[in-house]
């Protein structure tokens, strides 16, 4: 009888684990490594004085790409967790203009939209319809299907010529809407999966289009919910997760993988790998001893990582008061500060802030009678402006809650009971984060498809890609779909023996 074909997946983050999924039903024996004490990776869960805090990803769409994975094995998501509806899906927020409820009901957001400008309702009915195209074009067709050759590349061409792929998010927005507090309305999305909208490529307006296909979710419990649902989906299947595993070396023989050995010596053979690590983590140290490691890490030095964040996690004595699930908090300045996000040496005087208040849509993630909240700012990255976070840490924190007491939430040190933070330093050091980017490779045109890093490795003919640093890139739709075109390539290889 021949033995089981064994699979290696370093890291439990969203796209390690649906890769584990897919590859356990599909028949390898996989085993995941995960570096730190819990799964998730930038969906760790804080547990502070009976505070529940998602670390990262709150806001899940397209919930049918979750779901796909627990039918993969003949079961229903509903079953291990359940995703709560959120509305409004964001409340964008001004100083200087009143709010703006994003919510999947056209009639309402047409309304909101003719109280500032008119003209923009039939403007904002073409960038729907545009943002509808690129969504089935670069998504529905191709946001699962990996790019390996550059002929993919060639046969999408046409069709993101005549979408003009070319174009940023926010030229192709104020293409058809001209009032500056809508065109952020409808641009900012893409700083969501680490894209500034004055530089990526229009293809990410088509996050509007998934969240009104799909509405905006919220899993009961947190995200750490839905976590721990595919956790115990990848168990049922039979799947080993080890946690407290951090690889130290992928081993190679020739041009094959054989195995990886952990930081404290254990060794793990395979038939093959997948790394859901950091793109320059997995080339630089893990294959440092192997030639193909230095020369992708090489020519990873010279791409364009995405911004990181700075985030702040509260719980507070009483319920959340005045505030939705999601809050956008715009500061003065837009083009500028993204400007400086991207590409200075220095923090911004101002900022722009995104709050979350899960206690809105579940109170479970509080004490009775309290509210757990994060906040996070966009940041430079540790290869753009080398702040000292040991020190500037608390006094960016500070300046950050002082904002969020003086505009939307009165009383806040008051009523404040626990508080901790995370700055791009940790992301390098706990998640291993190239520069500490908090989204990997930054999501333009030339460092998309087939020119980010491939699902399955050019030389290493074992070794696979999966999650933010792969195609199609970052934010939980995105590792999900990493993962089922990794999966495809692993899977393929399987049927072939
Ligand atoms: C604060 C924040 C908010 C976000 N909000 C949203 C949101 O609302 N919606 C959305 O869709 N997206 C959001 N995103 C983006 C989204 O969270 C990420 O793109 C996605 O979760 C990344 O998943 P991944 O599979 O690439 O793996 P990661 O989550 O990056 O996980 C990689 C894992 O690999 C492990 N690892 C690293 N090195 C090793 C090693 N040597 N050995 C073993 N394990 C190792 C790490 O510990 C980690 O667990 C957010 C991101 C952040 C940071």
């Amino acid at each position: 009888m021949t033995q089981p074909q064994r699979a290696l997946v370093i890291g439990a983050g969203f796209g390690g684990l649906a890769l584990a999924i897919r590859l356990q039903s599909g028949g390898y024996q996989t085993t995941l490594l995960e570096k730190r004490d819990k799964p998730g990776g930038r969906a760790y869960v804080y547990e502070d004085q009976g505070f529940t805090f998602d670390a990262g990803p709150t806001v899940i769409t397209d919930p049918s790409a979750l779901e796909e994975l627990f039918r993969l094995a003949d079961k229903h998501m509903a079953d291990y967790v359940k995703l709560l509806p959120v509305t409004p899906f964001y409340r964008l927020c001004w100083e200087d203009a009143p709010a703006f409820d994003y919510v999947n009901d056209q009639a309402a957001l047409e309304r909101q939209i003719a109280e500032r400008n008119p003209r923009d309702v039939e403007g904002y009915r073409q960038f729907l319809s545009y943002s509808q195209a690129v969504f089935e074009e670069g998504y529905r067709k191709l946001g699962a299907v990996p790019f390996l050759a550059f002929r993919d590349m060639l046969a999408a061409g046409p069709q993101l010529a005549k979408l003009q792929a070319w174009r940023s998010v926010y030229s192709m927005v104020s293409k058809f809407i001209e009032d500056p507090h809508l065109r952020q309305v409808f641009s900012f999305h893409s700083l969501l999966v680490g894209g500034n909208p004055f530089a990526t490529s229009s293809i990410y307006t088509l996050i509007h289009a998934l969240e009104r296909e799909w509405g905006v979710w919220f899993p009961r419990g947190g995200t750490g919910a839905l976590v721990q649902g595919m956790v115990q989906l990848f168990k049922d299947l039979g799947g080993t997760l080890e946690l407290n595993a951090e690889v130290a070396n992928i081993e190679t023989a020739g041009n094959q993988v054989s195995g990886v050995t952990l930081m404290d010596g254990r060794h793990f053979p395979t038939d093959a790998l997948a790394s859901n690590a950091d793109v320059m983590h997995t080339y630089n140290r893990l294959l440092s001893g192997h030639s193909r490691g230095t020369r992708q890490a090489r020519s990873l030095g010279r791409k364009r990582f995405s911004m990181s964040l700075f985030v702040i996690y509260f719980g507070l004595d009483r319920p959340p008061q005045g505030l939705e699930h999601h809050t956008v908090c715009f500061g003065p300045r837009y083009k500028e500060l993204i400007d400086e996000i991207f590409n200075a040496d220095t923090l911004a005087e101002d900022f722009s802030l995104y709050l979350h208040s899960p206690c809105v849509t579940d109170p479970s993630m509080a004490p009775e009678g309290c509210s757990a909240h994060y906040v996070l700012a966009p940041v430079p990255h540790l290869g753009k402006a080398n702040i000292d976070w040991e020190t500037q840490g608390p006094i960016y924190r500070d300046r950050i809650l002082d904002y969020l007491e003086r505009h939307y939430i009165p009383g806040l040190r008051e009523h404040l009971v626990t508080c901790r933070h995370f700055t791009p330093l940790d992301f390098r050091e706990e998640l291993n984060a190239h520069l500490g980017s908090a989204f990997s490779l930054e999501p333009i045109l030339t460092q998309s498809a087939w020119f980010r890093p491939h699902n399955r490795d050019a030389k290493i003919d074992n070794l696979y890609l999966v999650g933010a640093g792969t195609h199609p890139g970052a934010g939980v739709p995105g590792v999900i779909g990493s993962a089922k075109a990794t999966a495809s390539l692993m899977l393929e290889r399987l049927d072939d023996r």
